[in-house]
């Protein structure tokens, strides 16, 4: 059973309410969605064939037992779920970076989901699944990422009609880098006093110029 790997790294984990703790990131090649701001766009092809058994040698060489399943979008390739078991009967916590597009209830639920919800500056707010967040569990997380002020109202609008079962510590606010300074967004989130997590992307600030790999 093989999964199309597009790089493995370890690195500093940079989203989520897992930010700022060492991570082993399994990076998987291509995407079912074209978002306008995609700062991965080199994961949408070229991977490498890799069997699982060799995944898991290669991950327990990094030494460290957080693992993130990215892309890309993971959920695109069948044998991902696979691959999240077998880290997990292996003792490693998983999270898993998802795009929103794809039912969530394949993937096993020790395992802790980190939901896109796409915004309509991404182009591709019509193809998310909705009906994910009733899925969501206690320790998993929705993220927005927000480019404008027509994608806070978007994301206000889900976080108010939607995801009153989430604990407002696992809705993150993301502005999009280089795009909406982050002082207009936590300004809105303030005022409106939103109970949302507020979030930069953490390797972004740590390593500005690199592109990938972190
Ligand atoms: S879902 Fe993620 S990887 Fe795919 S196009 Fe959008 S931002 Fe890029």
């Amino acid at each position: 059973m093989a999964l199309n790997v597009n790089e493995i790294f370890f690195s500093i984990q940079g989203e989520s309410i897992y930010a700022g703790i060492p991570c082993v990131f399994v990076r998987l090649t291509g995407c079912n969605l074209r978002c306008a701001y995609c700062d991965t766009t080199y994961a949408r092809e070229n991977g490498t064939s890799m069997e699982i058994r060799q995944l898991m040698k290669k991950i327990r060489g990094f030494r460290c037992m957080l693992v993130e399943i990215t892309g890309g979008e993971p959920l695109i390739q069948e044998e991902t779920p696979f691959l999240i078991n077998e880290l997990l009967k292996t003792g490693y916590k998983v999270l898993l970076e998802t795009n929103g597009t794809i039912d969530i209830r394949m993937v096993p639920p020790e395992c802790i989901k980190i939901v896109d919800i796409k915004c309509p500056s991404s182009n591709e707010k019509d193809k998310i699944d909705l009906n994910n967040i009733k899925h969501l569990g206690m320790n998993d997380q929705i993220k927005f990422v927000i480019q404008n002020r027509e994608d806070y109202l978007y994301a206000k609008n889900i976080f108010k009609t939607s995801c009153k079962h989430i604990e407002g510590g696992n809705i993150l606010f993301s502005p999009v880098t280089g795009k909406l300074p982050p002082s207009d967004l936590a300004g809105w989130i303030l005022n409106d006093r939103l109970d949302v997590r507020f979030h930069l992307q953490l390797h972004k600030i740590i390593w500005p110029e690199v592109r990938r790999g972190v």
